[in-house]
């Protein structure tokens, strides 16, 4: 799908962090837009999707100079207090737009210098690894969170085609362990996955996060419902997924080869 790439000047980038937010200071979006479009995302159904005329996962606005704009507001919020960072709460900072543009590597040097408490990085795309030099400056006081919502590339096409395939997700997750980047696996939102699921991940994370529509899309699983989301379940038989206890199936899959104190369970493991 041809994706519509735009400029935009914004007068802020960090934002309050608000709502399943609330445990950061502030959040940061590198772009506007998602070309990556997955069927299932809540941002389809907020303001900043409603009211543009494309599809959502057709447009992207870049972000300029935001790189010396972050310096600034950065130095003042730490001149304040604690500063914790999620990036990113509306948009992949590392989907393909990214490769030229480089806004999020901008970002994160930026960040290198002028270190936050605490950064979250949240992806589904390898191009994270690109950044490992820029990930390691930060030490313990970044994490990278890679969704993998299923180990079955089949689930993962049906749900969104655009995105990466869960294999190069699974390579990026090795390399970053080899870096010694702090990683977790992300499982949200929780797809049809198999009983082999927890031991891929096992050699690759020491912590994964389990969400679902019903905890994680900010409303109760109400969007995800307006986004008629059951359908593609139904389309491939497997609607007994759709379900506000799936997840404890997996999480109990999850608990042969992880610790407790391994496994987060929706907000939690995205807290600072
Ligand atoms: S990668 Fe994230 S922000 Fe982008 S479309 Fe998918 S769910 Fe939405």
């Amino acid at each position: 799908m041809k994706v519509q790439i735009g400029e935009k000047r914004p007068k802020t980038l960090l934002n309050k962090g608000t709502g399943f937010l609330s445990g950061y200071t502030h959040s940061l979006n590198p772009y506007t837009g998602c070309s990556f479009g997955c069927s299932y995302c809540y941002v389809r159904q907020m303001p900043v999707s409603l009211f543009r005329e494309g599809e959502w996962g057709t447009w992207v606005d870049v972000k300029q100079e935001a790189a010396d704009l972050l310096r600034k507001e950065l130095t003042r919020a730490k001149a304040k207090g604690e500063v914790t960072i999620f990036m990113s709460s509306s948009t992949d900072p590392y989907q393909p737009v990214e490769w030229k543009q480089q806004v999020t590597r901008s970002l994160l040097a930026v960040m290198a210098e002028e270190p936050p408490d605490f950064l979250f990085v949240q992806t589904r795309s390898p191009l994270v690894t690109r950044d490992i030099d820029l990930l390691l400056r930060l030490g313990n006081r970044v994490r990278v969170s890679m969704t993998v919502e299923t180990d079955r590339e089949d689930v993962r096409k049906h749900f969104s085609p655009a995105a990466p395939p869960i294999p190069a997700r699974l390579q990026a997750l090795k390399r970053l362990k080899e870096a010694g980047v702090p990683a977790q696996a992300t499982i949200a939102p929780l797809l049809p996955s198999t009983e082999a699921f927890p031991d891929v991940l096992a050699p690759l994370v020491n912590r994964v996060c389990v969400d679902d529509y019903f905890m994680g899309d900010g409303s109760g699983g109400r969007r995800t419902r307006q986004l008629g989301i059951r359908q593609k379940y139904e389309e491939l038989g497997l609607e007994e997924w759709y379900s506000s206890t799936a997840y404890q199936i997996v999480l109990k899959r999850l608990s042969r080869v992880f610790r407790d104190d391994q496994l987060y369970v929706s907000e939690q493991g995205f807290a600072p």
